[in-house]
């Protein structure tokens, strides 16, 4: 099962809730790290939960900002992530503004508790599920096989069958995993770039909102963007 890999802070209770229940029933893992509760080697550990992982969501709260400790720890654990090319989606509740800084991140959420939020983030989760694409990965494979296999024989060079079989197999696979990619349902937000040059995807329905690299406060004029007829 796919996993995501979920910082946060254990004292944010109602947070961590919130997205527990979330991920409840669906095909991706919600790994929740507590960054109270690291396992030591914590950069080891934590290293290992960021490969694994489809995703980073990162758990903004009040109890995150109150331990110094934790922004080190957010700093690397995103820069870890980045690396790797995971997906960093920060998540901070409105009006509840946290003041801090975090270098990497792909993705800005700004949500409140409520039954929107709820599908919304669902949704996103979603989008990290490879159970179906498995399957329909190994699907596309026996058919190109099939495929690659007739052609290595009418060819009748039987040296090359199969190899053009692997090939075959290759192409359906990827036909097919483009098909049915469930990364297809993932909500994108609005590309952003702040004066800080960062850029990022945000997801939010405000005209006011902190950069959560910069930190700065950033306003949209959404009546001067192109509307869709
Ligand atoms: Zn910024």
């Amino acid at each position: 099962m796919a996993e995501i890999f979920v910082s946060h802070s254990k004292r944010d209770e109602d947070i961590r809730t919130f997205f527990a229940n979330i991920f409840a029933g669906e095909n991706v893992a919600g790994k929740f790290v507590e960054f109270e509760e690291y396992q030591a080697p914590p950069w080891q550990y934590i290293q290992e939960r960021v490969n694994a992982a489809k995703a980073v969501f990162v758990l903004l709260g009040p109890h995150v900002q109150e331990l110094s400790y934790t922004r080190d720890w957010l700093t690397w654990e995103t820069g870890v992530a980045s690396q790797v090319g995971r997906d960093i989606w920060v998540f901070e509740p409105f009006n509840q503004w946290c003041n801090i800084a975090i270098p990497h991140v792909s993705h800005y959420v700004v949500y409140e508790q409520i039954p929107d939020a709820i599908t919304y983030v669902k949704l996103i989760i979603k989008s990290y599920d490879d159970t179906g694409q498995l399957a329909s990965l190994l699907r596309g494979a026996t058919i190109g096989g099939g495929i690659g296999g007739v052609l290595g024989s009418i060819s009748g060079k039987k040296e090359d069958a199969g190899a053009s079989a692997v090939l075959w197999a290759l192409f359906g696979a990827l036909i097919e995993g483009a098909r049915t990619d469930p990364s297809r349902v993932r909500p994108m937000g609005m590309p952003i770039k702040c004066v800080c040059n960062s850029a990022y995807r945000v997801h939010v329905l405000l005209d006011n909102f902190p950069c959560p690299i910069c930190r700065q406060w950033i306003q949209i004029n959404w009546a001067l963007r192109p509307r869709e007829t």
